[in-house]
């Protein structure tokens, strides 16, 4: 019998056979750090209340919008 062995990427849980496939992956990721803005539409447009942008600073120091 024969022991596997295998590594997992901590950020979104990928499982490699190699471990320097697991820490590329780690480090390809670039980590949401705050919530650097947020754009909301009038309450006509938009009766949630949410935002429907937000602009989020990231671990290399860029910011990002996502849209709902
Ligand atoms: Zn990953």
């Amino acid at each position: 019998m024969k022991t596997l062995q295998k590594y997992q990427c901590e950020v979104c849980h990928t499982e490699y056979a190699r471990k320097k496939d697991a820490e590329d992956c780690e480090k390809s990721h670039k980590i949401p750090l705050s919530i650097a803005g947020a754009r909301h539409l009038a309450r006509a447009q938009n009766g949630t209340g949410y935002p429907a942008t937000i602009t989020v600073h990231m671990s290399d120091g860029k910011d990002i919008i996502y849209k709902r």
